[in-house]
């Protein structure tokens, strides 16, 4: 019987070399979680992809569009399986160029995985291009530029017959960098940068620094929509939302006005580095691209920096708005960020924000204020919300309240933990 199924195909892995069985179990991992709303009777590996069958074995264009976000997947084709007989794979040849959309060339490219199939790939390609010029007269073939390659490749037993491919997002499998701890906004640069991680597979956990009890709570909405979104990718495993709106106004007081922000951010830095430290990540993430607002200067990137020995990882520093805007529509988070909401980096906003800060003058600034105290309160008041489409994703074990499906305080030991075994 001809069954249609997925052929996920994957560049980089394969270029892995011994890792390889452990990036394609994760890349057959987090398919199963993707493709959880779908009835999937089966993922398995065979020579090169990864095969995704439905349980009716009628594979559709919808599983196939889930499967091109996960990152580590390069390409999804809509496949027919056969037996080996060669009118079925000629049939299904037919059938997979019908659906290959508009074209005028096309070509055949037979391949053979197994070598006890007796038909040489020469001939395959002959019997089923014969096949095809009778069914589609007014196309042409165009062995060397051909507008759709019908590929027709004997494996194990069966035939794998398709035409159509799409793109998937490329990258590596998350789960398989380790995990890192973005700084998230509702703007529209660090859930790229979130994305741009998870799609280099690191497991992402975001930490939004509201301006609640000072401004009302949109933002963490907003923050909570962006995670909704970039979600059914598999990248981000937990969200926490630090309100930060009181301790702002205490900085504000202490420090002068010019200063501010490079505080709030030095302040940001270090709670996400005790969250980074509590689920034993290993990197900090933000969106910041160079010059593109005050506190993305050299000198103040340097300030900020000072205050946590973790890894600042900034994935968008070379990246133009345009670029980003436009990854941010691919990715569905453009409208939302679209929206706007005051958060902590709209609040007790200096009228002059130092653009060239001298570190003597931080070092100053930054003792005038208990931040010891402050961070470690900060850490103890913050909240979270677990996504469960990152199968990467193990939360520090015994430390945190048992998850409530809404934003919930976390216990109040939480800032004398030690890491979590084994991360
Ligand atoms: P974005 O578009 O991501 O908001 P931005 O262009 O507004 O960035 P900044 O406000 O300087 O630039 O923020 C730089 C980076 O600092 C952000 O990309 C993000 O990683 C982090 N950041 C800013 N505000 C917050 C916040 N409220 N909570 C957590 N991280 C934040
Ligand atoms: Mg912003």
């Amino acid at each position: 019987m001809t069954q249609r199924l997925c052929l996920v195909h994957y560049h980089e892995i394969g270029l892995k070399g011994k890792n390889r069985a452990t990036f394609e179990n994760q890349l057959v991992t987090n398919l199963h979680r993707a493709l959880k709303p779908f009835d999937v009777a089966n993922i398995s590996r065979i020579s090169g992809y990864i095969v995704v069958e439905a349980a009716d074995h009628r594979a559709t264009d919808a599983m196939a569009a889930a499967i091109r976000q996960v990152p580590g997947v390069a390409r999804v084709s809509l496949a027919y399986k056969c037996g080996l007989d060669e009118d079925e794979y000629k049939a299904a040849a037919v059938q997979a160029l019908s659906e290959a959309g508009d074209f005028s060339t096309f070509k055949v490219h037979a391949r053979r995985s197994s070598t006890t199939y007796p038909v040489h790939t020469l001939e395959m390609n002959q019997l089923v291009g014969s096949v095809l010029c009778e069914a589609f007269p007014q196309k042409k073939v165009d062995v060397h530029n051909p507008d759709v390659t019908v590929v027709v490749h004997v494996v194990q037993g069966s035939t794998y017959v398709y035409a159509a491919s799409a793109p998937g997002v490329g990258g590596l499998p998350v789960g398989t960098a380790g995990k890192v701890v973005t700084l998230l906004s509702s703007g529209f640069d660090s859930p790229v940068a979130t994305w741009m991680v998870g799609r280099r597979g690191a497991t992402c956990i975001p930490v939004h620094f509201s301006g609640r009890p000072q401004t009302s709570d949109t933002s963490e909405w907003l923050c909570q929509d962006i995670v909704d979104a970039l979600a059914p990718s598999g990248v981000v495993g937990r969200l926490y939302v630090v309100p930060f709106g009181d301790r702002q106004r205490e900085i504000s007081l202490a420090v002068p006005q010019s200063l501010r922000i490079l505080m709030y951010r030095r302040v940001m830095f270090q709670v996400a580095e005790r969250i980074a430290q509590l689920e034993g990540a290993k990197a900090i993430v933000t969106g910041e691209s160079l010059g593109q607002v005050a506190s993305q200067t050299l000198e103040n990137i340097t300030a900020v920096n000072e205050a946590v020995t973790m890894p600042v990882l900034r994935p968008l520093i070379g990246s133009d708005k345009q670029e980003i805007i436009r990854r941010s529509q691919q990715i569905g988070t453009y409208e939302i960020s679209s929206q706007t909401a005051p958060d902590c980096c709209t609040l007790f906003m200096p009228r002059r924000p130092e653009t060239h800060a001298r570190m003597r003058d931080i070092h100053e600034a930054w003792e005038s204020f208990d931040h010891e105290a402050m961070v470690a309160d900060l850490v103890e008041h913050m909240e979270y919300r677990d996504y469960s489409q990152c199968p990467s994703y193990h939360a520090p074990k015994g430390r945190l309240r048992a998850h409530h499906s809404e934003l919930a305080p976390i216990e109040p030991e939480l800032s004398d933990v030690e890491r979590p075994e084994g991360e």
